[in-house]
């Protein structure tokens, strides 16, 4: 089982659709421990992207990938978006010139990503940041890479949400709600959350 291009580009559009839907709640998870931007930025973010992809959907997976780190780069501020850029724009390196990947090659493409953003942002594991979230999606694909690719993304899921809810009782070290110090606690952090959300429509769309 693999994953096409077809439903690459599917994946992108259904995250922007999702991150259309989920702006304020994602603005109101940065409300509480940031500057209440963050649903703005990624909406913003995709929407670029989603107007973009017609240009690229008939190329291979890597262009595609890379074409969306660029739109994210220029088109979001903040932190997110040289965080998402680079994970996009890293994503794409060992996927150049591929129509399909296996669940190895799609597992090797997302850490190459979570790579240039621990690279880019120095965040560590419980830092409380979009790093818990993928740390938990690697995780469980590197211990599944024996099913199939729906299953191991399904798995995955549930591990991003388990991450994910995982920042709620982290003091923050990373980004703006460091700044907050202990009152960064019993907040859910923004951008595991986009993560998760971001992940969860890779799963939607390998699906289809
Ligand atoms: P800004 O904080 O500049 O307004 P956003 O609100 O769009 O940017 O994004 C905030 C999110 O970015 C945080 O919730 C966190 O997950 C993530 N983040 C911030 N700094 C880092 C970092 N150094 N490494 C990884 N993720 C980070
Ligand atoms: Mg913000
Ligand atoms: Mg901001």
């Amino acid at each position: 089982m693999t994953i096409t291009k077809q439903q690459i580009v599917q994946w992108l559009e259904l995250s922007a659709e999702i991150f259309k839907n989920e702006q304020d709640f994602l603005t109101d998870l940065d409300r509480e421990i940031g500057d209440a931007d963050h649903g703005l930025n990624m909406n913003r973010g995709f929407k670029k992207v989603k107007e973009k992809l017609p240009s690229v959907a008939d190329k291979d997976i890597g262009t595609i990938l890379k074409t969306t780190g660029m739109t994210l780069l220029s088109s979001i501020g903040g932190a997110s978006g040289p965080l998402y850029g680079t994970f996009f724009i890293r994503s794409a390196a060992s996927v150049m010139a591929k129509e399909e990947l296996n669940l190895a090659e799609l597992t090797k493409m997302l850490q190459d990503g979570v790579d240039g953003i621990v690279q880019r942002g120095k965040a560590e594991v419980g830092d409380k940041t979009m790093v818990d979230t993928w740390n938990g999606i690697l995780a469980s694909l590197n211990t599944n890479q024996d099913i199939t690719l729906y299953d191991a993304l399904d798995g995955a899921v549930t591990d991003a949400e388990k991450a994910m809810k995982g920042t709620i009782p982290l003091q923050a070290r990373k980004g703006r709600a460091s700044y907050l110090g202990e009152r960064s606690i019993g907040h859910q952090d923004p951008g595991a959350t986009s993560t998760y959300l971001l992940f969860s429509a890779l799963r939607s769309a390998s699906a289809q």
